[in-house]
């Protein structure tokens, strides 16, 4: 099926109930008012000529147009372009030329200090045949004012298409309909570009199968239904918050909630408590701050009984304070990657709290996943260490214009090799353990990073710590630890670590260098970036 089709079959079945919910600028969608807007935003792009397959980008935070401009685009098969709202001029540059973006809906800035109107149009300027289009919908004290003409405007954008929808021949609502018969749900919807963690991001091109049945599935596994009201703080130009928000929700008939723009733990608690909220969705550190607030204790959170959790491993004590003082009994673990759509495996609402901290869970409907060798393809017995793959309709049609980076990822076989080390156990249940880029072979011994890593943190002086292969003339590679110290610490030596670790672990895995430092370098969805700590190593000990 087709976004559009399905879309539309929901918010039949659905009309008069509640599909959107944006808080911030207290703005609420029916569902027939959601088809009915992201109709008129459709005709509105097909008049200012946007044409099936042509690229449209959307820079901003969460706000309604985002997922507006998402089914608007979906409705006449353009191609929509997440673009991360963290992005400065040189990222969104990028992105813009690489995927020949010919229109950019922006937010017009982000208060305090965040100049989206100035940066978008300095970016136009460099990128020929790219229009802009501000977002001058929402109230000017959150996506801020400045003058800007017809042409630029999303108010008049929509406008144009709301009045010609009013047309008594029906013509434009007939030819918008031409339109989507049109569509196969083989055509390409979609181009996320990755986090950029083991390098630069890469643009993940997505058809309508892939999104719409991975989000339909995880729907199906949390048991959404039209009772289901969804707070969602994750930013949506990533898949968490497009695919496991926003399609899984709006097609189970379920209401998402947009609590604030950017993230905001108070606003999130409010809005769980203000809107009756079944479902709360965040990474673990997000889940934390909410834990953490000081008026924590004051929300009714009693109408909370599942969410999800994605990104990175959940600590133990996090997961059971989710569960026992937010009541989400059900919550889900994802594990998955931008290029799968992207959930590839997930925990079932009745796993025990130990797979929902040991493990991401067994695969998805209608998914394959298998651990294989990284050397000969083959798959490896259960319980052992290898290469996790995945197959099915999830994976990408590629990598948007570079076939050979497409061709290094998916095989002949359509095996998507993932880069993650994994282990299957007997009954399917899958246990992240790194990836293969950070995997060190240290005179000829592969050794796991994250192994020690989770050794060193025992350690009494040590916060945080990665641990990163250098070049070695000897060795080929030799083990460096960088550390973040506790508060009252001032410094670590290599001889320190050594003894900490002698006898616990294998010569081999003890970090030969010890570096510290404040803090680690982070891609913008908050994840490290182990390459930069590799580079700066090899220059401290050349
Ligand atoms: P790039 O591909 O540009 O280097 P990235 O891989 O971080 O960046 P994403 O597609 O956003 O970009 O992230 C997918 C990766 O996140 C997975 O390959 C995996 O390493 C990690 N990941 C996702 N979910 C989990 C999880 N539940 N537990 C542990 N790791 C996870
Ligand atoms: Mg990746």
């Amino acid at each position: 099926q087709t976004i559009p089709a399905h879309i539309k079959a929901t918010a039949d079945a659905h009309a008069s109930e509640p599909a959107l919910v944006d808080r911030h600028s207290d703005r609420r969608w029916t569902y027939a008012e959601f088809d009915h807007d992201t109709d008129a935003l459709a005709i509105g792009l097909l008049e200012r000529g946007v044409k099936k397959g042509d690229r449209v980008g959307i820079w901003a935070q969460n706000v309604a147009e985002w997922a507006l401009i998402q089914y608007a685009t979906a409705k006449i098969g353009a191609i929509l372009v997440n673009v991360n709202p963290a992005y400065r001029s040189h990222e969104l540059e990028y992105v813009a030329k690489q995927s020949g973006m010919t229109l950019l809906v922006s937010q017009i800035s982000a208060p305090p200090h965040s100049d989206y109107h100035g940066i978008a149009t300095e970016v136009a300027a460099k990128v020929p045949g790219l229009e802009l289009v501000f977002i001058d919908t929402v109230p000017a004290d959150i996506l801020g004012e400045v003058s800007i003409g017809e042409r630029e405007s999303f108010a008049h954008l929509i406008g144009t298409g709301r009045e010609l929808l009013e047309d008594r021949s029906a013509k434009y609502s007939v030819r918008l309909q031409q339109v989507m018969d049109e569509l196969s749900s083989d055509d390409p919807i979609n181009i996320q570009y990755t986090s950029g963690t083991t390098g630069f991001p890469k643009g993940v091109t997505l058809s309508h199968h892939n999104i719409l049945n991975n989000g339909f599935f995880i729907g199906e596994l949390l048991s959404y239904s039209s009772r289901d009201v969804v707070v969602l703080p994750v930013p949506y130009y990533h898949c968490f918050g497009m695919v496991i928000g926003n399609l899984a929700a709006l097609s189970h008939g379920s209401t998402i909630v947009l609590p604030s723009p950017g993230f905001d733990p108070l606003a999130s608690l409010r809005a769980v408590t203000e809107e009756r909220a079944t479902s709360l969705y965040g990474v673990p550190t997000m889940f934390i701050a909410e834990l953490e607030h000081p008026e924590f204790s004051g929300f009714d959170l009693s109408t909370l009984r599942t969410g999800v959790m994605a990104g990175s491993p959940c600590p133990v004590n996090v997961m059971r304070r989710v569960i026992d003082d937010m009541n989400m009994d059900e919550v889900a673990i994802c594990y998955g990657m931008t290029e799968t759509a992207p959930v590839s495996t997930m925990t079932r609402v009745d796993d025990t709290l130990e797979a929902r901290t040991q493990t991401v869970g067994r695969v998805m409907p209608h998914l394959e996943v298998k651990i294989a060798d990284p050397v000969t393809g083959q798959t490896v017995p259960r319980g052992q260490k290898g290469e996790l793959c995945t197959r099915g309709y999830s994976v990408m049609l590629g990598y948007w214009e570079e076939p050979e980076k497409t061709a290094e990822a998916i095989d002949a076989a359509r095996w998507m090799h993932t880069g993650d080390l994994a282990i299957m156990d007997d009954e399917g249940y899958v246990d992240i353990s790194g990836r293969i880029k950070d995997m060190v072979i240290r005179g000829g011994e592969n050794v796991y990073p994250r192994e020690i890593e989770e050794f060193l943190y025992h350690h009494p002086s040590i916060r945080d710590v990665q641990v990163v292969g250098v070049a070695d003339e000897k060795y080929g590679e030799e083990l460096m630890a960088w550390v973040i110290l506790k508060d009252g610490f001032e410094a670590l030596t290599a001889a320190e670590v050594k003894e900490f670790c002698s006898g616990k672990l294998a010569h081999f895995k003890i970090p030969r260098y010890v570096e510290v430092r404040e803090s680690f370098p982070m891609t913008v969805s908050g994840k490290i970036r182990k390459v930069e700590l590799r580079d700066e190593g090899e220059r401290i000990i050349q």
